[in-house]
Protein backbone atom coordinates (compact mmCIF):
# COMPACT_ATOMS: atom_id res chain seq x y z
CA UNK A 1 0.00 0.00 0.00
CA UNK A 2 1.46 3.61 -0.64
CA UNK A 3 2.38 5.76 2.51
CA UNK A 4 -0.28 8.06 1.67
CA UNK A 5 0.84 11.88 3.15
CA UNK A 6 -2.64 13.10 3.37
CA UNK A 7 -5.82 10.97 4.40
CA UNK A 8 -6.97 8.61 1.17
CA UNK A 9 -9.77 10.01 -0.60
CA UNK A 10 -13.44 7.37 0.07
CA UNK A 11 -14.18 5.36 -3.53
CA UNK A 12 -16.40 6.92 -5.02
CA UNK A 13 -19.86 4.52 -5.18
CA UNK A 14 -23.48 4.18 -6.47
CA UNK A 15 -26.04 2.07 -4.52
CA UNK A 16 -27.26 -1.07 -5.90
CA UNK A 17 -30.97 -2.40 -5.66
CA UNK A 18 -30.94 -4.33 -2.85
CA UNK A 19 -27.78 -3.79 -0.90
CA UNK A 20 -24.46 -3.35 -1.37
CA UNK A 21 -22.52 -0.48 -4.00
CA UNK A 22 -21.17 -0.47 -6.85
CA UNK A 23 -17.47 1.19 -6.92
CA UNK A 24 -16.98 3.68 -9.89
CA UNK A 25 -13.62 4.38 -11.68
CA UNK A 26 -14.47 6.37 -14.79
CA UNK A 27 -17.78 7.97 -16.19
CA UNK A 28 -17.91 8.15 -19.85
CA UNK A 29 -20.85 10.30 -21.11
CA UNK A 30 -22.09 10.50 -25.05
CA UNK A 31 -23.30 13.63 -26.53
CA UNK A 32 -26.20 13.48 -29.26
CA UNK A 33 -27.39 9.41 -28.93
CA UNK A 34 -30.95 10.74 -29.74
CA UNK A 35 -31.81 12.14 -33.52
CA UNK A 36 -34.39 13.94 -32.22
CA UNK A 37 -31.99 15.56 -29.43
CA UNK A 38 -29.44 16.21 -31.96
CA UNK A 39 -31.94 18.72 -33.71
CA UNK A 40 -33.31 20.28 -30.92
CA UNK A 41 -29.56 21.20 -29.75
CA UNK A 42 -28.83 22.60 -33.55
CA UNK A 43 -27.51 19.90 -34.82
CA UNK A 44 -27.76 16.89 -37.95
CA UNK A 45 -28.81 14.05 -36.63
CA UNK A 46 -27.24 11.62 -39.14
CA UNK A 47 -24.76 8.69 -37.78
CA UNK A 48 -21.53 10.66 -37.53
CA UNK A 49 -18.60 8.98 -35.17
CA UNK A 50 -19.92 9.61 -31.65
CA UNK A 51 -17.95 11.96 -29.26
CA UNK A 52 -17.67 11.31 -25.07
CA UNK A 53 -17.11 13.72 -22.47
CA UNK A 54 -16.57 12.20 -18.71
CA UNK A 55 -18.04 13.46 -15.30
CA UNK A 56 -16.01 12.77 -12.67
CA UNK A 57 -16.85 9.48 -10.74
CA UNK A 58 -17.79 11.91 -7.46
CA UNK A 59 -20.39 13.97 -9.05
CA UNK A 60 -22.48 10.99 -9.12
CA UNK A 61 -25.23 11.10 -6.16
CA UNK A 62 -28.11 9.14 -5.00
CA UNK A 63 -29.19 11.59 -1.87
CA UNK A 64 -32.52 12.12 -3.96
CA UNK A 65 -31.55 16.13 -3.94
CA UNK A 66 -29.55 18.16 -6.66
CA UNK A 67 -28.53 21.10 -5.14
CA UNK A 68 -28.63 24.18 -7.57
CA UNK A 69 -25.50 25.02 -9.44
CA UNK A 70 -23.62 27.91 -9.45
CA UNK A 71 -22.86 30.59 -12.12
CA UNK A 72 -25.78 29.40 -14.07
CA UNK A 73 -29.09 30.34 -14.95
CA UNK A 74 -29.88 27.57 -17.34
CA UNK A 75 -29.38 24.45 -15.65
CA UNK A 76 -30.79 21.66 -17.81
CA UNK A 77 -32.37 18.01 -16.78
CA UNK A 78 -31.06 14.81 -19.25
CA UNK A 79 -32.26 11.65 -18.24
CA UNK A 80 -29.95 8.75 -19.53
CA UNK A 81 -29.60 5.31 -19.19
CA UNK A 82 -26.97 4.34 -16.93
CA UNK A 83 -24.42 1.35 -17.81
CA UNK A 84 -21.95 -0.07 -15.23
CA UNK A 85 -19.06 -2.60 -16.51
CA UNK A 86 -17.86 -4.84 -14.46
CA UNK A 87 -14.80 -5.53 -16.54
CA UNK A 88 -13.58 -4.20 -19.64
CA UNK A 89 -10.31 -3.92 -21.61
CA UNK A 90 -9.04 -2.75 -25.05
CA UNK A 91 -10.65 -3.09 -28.72
CA UNK A 92 -13.41 -4.80 -27.53
CA UNK A 93 -15.54 -6.94 -30.40
CA UNK A 94 -19.42 -5.91 -30.72
CA UNK A 95 -20.11 -9.05 -30.17
CA UNK A 96 -18.62 -9.87 -26.54
CA UNK A 97 -19.30 -6.15 -25.29
CA UNK A 98 -22.18 -7.04 -23.49
CA UNK A 99 -20.29 -9.32 -21.19
CA UNK A 100 -18.52 -6.45 -19.32
CA UNK A 101 -21.59 -5.01 -18.16
CA UNK A 102 -22.35 -5.62 -14.52
CA UNK A 103 -26.07 -3.70 -14.62
CA UNK A 104 -28.42 -0.38 -15.50
CA UNK A 105 -29.74 2.38 -13.81
CA UNK A 106 -31.31 5.42 -14.46
CA UNK A 107 -29.27 8.69 -14.24
CA UNK A 108 -29.73 12.45 -15.13
CA UNK A 109 -26.82 14.31 -16.90
CA UNK A 110 -27.32 17.56 -15.40
CA UNK A 111 -26.00 20.25 -17.39
CA UNK A 112 -25.48 23.76 -17.03
CA UNK A 113 -26.20 25.03 -20.52
CA UNK A 114 -25.08 28.25 -20.37
CA UNK A 115 -21.53 27.53 -19.26
CA UNK A 116 -21.38 24.64 -22.10
CA UNK A 117 -22.61 26.91 -24.96
CA UNK A 118 -20.37 29.20 -23.96
CA UNK A 119 -17.51 26.37 -23.53
CA UNK A 120 -19.05 25.64 -26.85
CA UNK A 121 -18.47 28.98 -28.45
CA UNK A 122 -14.96 28.91 -27.76
CA UNK A 123 -14.11 25.50 -28.38
CA UNK A 124 -13.42 25.06 -25.05
CA UNK A 125 -13.49 21.58 -22.79
CA UNK A 126 -17.43 21.05 -21.68
CA UNK A 127 -16.49 20.25 -17.72
CA UNK A 128 -17.41 23.89 -16.55
CA UNK A 129 -20.79 22.45 -17.68
CA UNK A 130 -21.22 18.77 -17.60
CA UNK A 131 -18.76 17.87 -14.25
CA UNK A 132 -19.93 19.24 -11.03
CA UNK A 133 -20.91 18.82 -7.85
CA UNK A 134 -23.70 16.21 -7.94
CA UNK A 135 -24.17 16.73 -11.55
CA UNK A 136 -25.25 13.15 -12.04
CA UNK A 137 -28.29 11.94 -10.09
CA UNK A 138 -29.04 7.83 -9.87
CA UNK A 139 -30.77 5.53 -8.85
CA UNK A 140 -29.88 2.20 -7.42
CA UNK A 141 -28.22 -0.04 -9.77
CA UNK A 142 -30.15 -3.41 -11.15
CA UNK A 143 -27.74 -6.37 -12.20
CA UNK A 144 -28.04 -7.55 -15.52
CA UNK A 145 -28.99 -11.28 -13.21
CA UNK A 146 -32.24 -9.56 -12.62
CA UNK A 147 -32.82 -6.79 -15.87
CA UNK A 148 -31.30 -8.94 -18.48
CA UNK A 149 -29.93 -5.85 -21.46
CA UNK A 150 -32.77 -3.32 -21.79
CA UNK A 151 -32.17 -2.50 -25.71
CA UNK A 152 -36.06 -1.06 -25.66
CA UNK A 153 -38.44 0.56 -23.12
CA UNK A 154 -40.01 3.88 -22.35
CA UNK A 155 -37.86 6.77 -21.39
CA UNK A 156 -39.22 9.77 -20.00
CA UNK A 157 -39.00 12.48 -17.50
CA UNK A 158 -41.64 14.89 -16.00
CA UNK A 159 -41.15 17.84 -14.05
CA UNK A 160 -43.01 18.62 -11.07
CA UNK A 161 -45.54 16.15 -12.99
CA UNK A 162 -45.45 17.32 -16.13
CA UNK A 163 -43.97 15.29 -19.03
CA UNK A 164 -41.10 16.87 -20.71
CA UNK A 165 -38.88 14.31 -21.72
CA UNK A 166 -39.58 11.01 -23.68
CA UNK A 167 -38.57 8.33 -25.89
CA UNK A 168 -37.66 4.60 -26.43
CA UNK A 169 -33.90 2.86 -25.57
CA UNK A 170 -34.83 1.57 -29.32
CA UNK A 171 -33.89 5.18 -30.96
CA UNK A 172 -30.42 5.45 -29.47
CA UNK A 173 -28.28 6.15 -32.50
CA UNK A 174 -25.39 4.36 -30.77
CA UNK A 175 -26.22 0.97 -29.03
CA UNK A 176 -24.67 0.28 -25.57
CA UNK A 177 -22.33 -2.35 -27.20
CA UNK A 178 -21.08 -0.34 -29.82
CA UNK A 179 -20.38 2.32 -27.30
CA UNK A 180 -18.50 -0.34 -25.30
CA UNK A 181 -16.60 -1.17 -28.57
CA UNK A 182 -16.12 2.06 -29.31
CA UNK A 183 -14.36 3.44 -26.16
CA UNK A 184 -12.47 0.30 -25.82
CA UNK A 185 -10.46 1.29 -28.94
CA UNK A 186 -9.81 4.53 -27.62
CA UNK A 187 -9.42 3.84 -23.43
CA UNK A 188 -8.88 0.86 -21.28
CA UNK A 189 -12.17 0.34 -19.74
CA UNK A 190 -12.19 -1.12 -16.58
CA UNK A 191 -14.19 -2.74 -13.28
CA UNK A 192 -16.00 0.26 -12.06
CA UNK A 193 -16.57 2.36 -15.22
CA UNK A 194 -19.74 4.00 -16.09
CA UNK A 195 -21.51 5.08 -19.82
CA UNK A 196 -24.29 7.45 -19.40
CA UNK A 197 -25.89 6.79 -22.93
CA UNK A 198 -27.22 10.02 -24.13
CA UNK A 199 -30.89 11.75 -23.63
CA UNK A 200 -33.85 11.79 -25.83
CA UNK A 201 -35.24 15.02 -26.74
CA UNK A 202 -37.45 17.42 -24.36
CA UNK A 203 -34.57 18.82 -22.23
CA UNK A 204 -34.84 22.12 -20.49
CA UNK A 205 -34.85 23.98 -17.26
CA UNK A 206 -34.76 23.30 -13.51
CA UNK A 207 -35.71 25.76 -10.75
CA UNK A 208 -35.14 25.06 -6.82
CA UNK A 209 -37.99 23.68 -5.76
CA UNK A 210 -38.64 21.42 -7.96
CA UNK A 211 -39.27 17.67 -8.29
CA UNK A 212 -37.72 15.48 -11.52
CA UNK A 213 -39.41 12.13 -11.45
CA UNK A 214 -36.99 10.01 -14.19
CA UNK A 215 -38.60 6.34 -15.69
CA UNK A 216 -36.94 4.11 -17.43
CA UNK A 217 -38.86 0.62 -18.53
CA UNK A 218 -37.80 -2.25 -17.12
CA UNK A 219 -34.70 -0.64 -15.72
CA UNK A 220 -36.20 1.88 -12.45
CA UNK A 221 -37.49 5.18 -11.32
CA UNK A 222 -35.25 8.42 -9.81
CA UNK A 223 -36.64 11.25 -8.16
CA UNK A 224 -34.81 14.38 -7.46
CA UNK A 225 -35.48 17.22 -5.74
CA UNK A 226 -33.83 20.54 -7.44
CA UNK A 227 -32.91 22.42 -3.39
MN1 LIG B 1 -26.25 13.88 -21.68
Amino acid sequence: MADFVIPAPPVPSIPVAGGGAFPVRRVYCIGRNYAAHAVEMGHDPNRESPFFFQKNPNNLDSSGEFPYPPHSSDVHHEVELVVALKSGGTSIPLGQALDHVWGYAVGLDMTRRDLQAEAKKHGRPWEIGKAFERSGPVCPLQPVAKLGHPAAGRIELKLNGALKQEGDLNQMIWKVPEMISYLSEYFELQAGDIIMSGTPSGVGLVARGDRMDAMIEGVGTLSVRVV
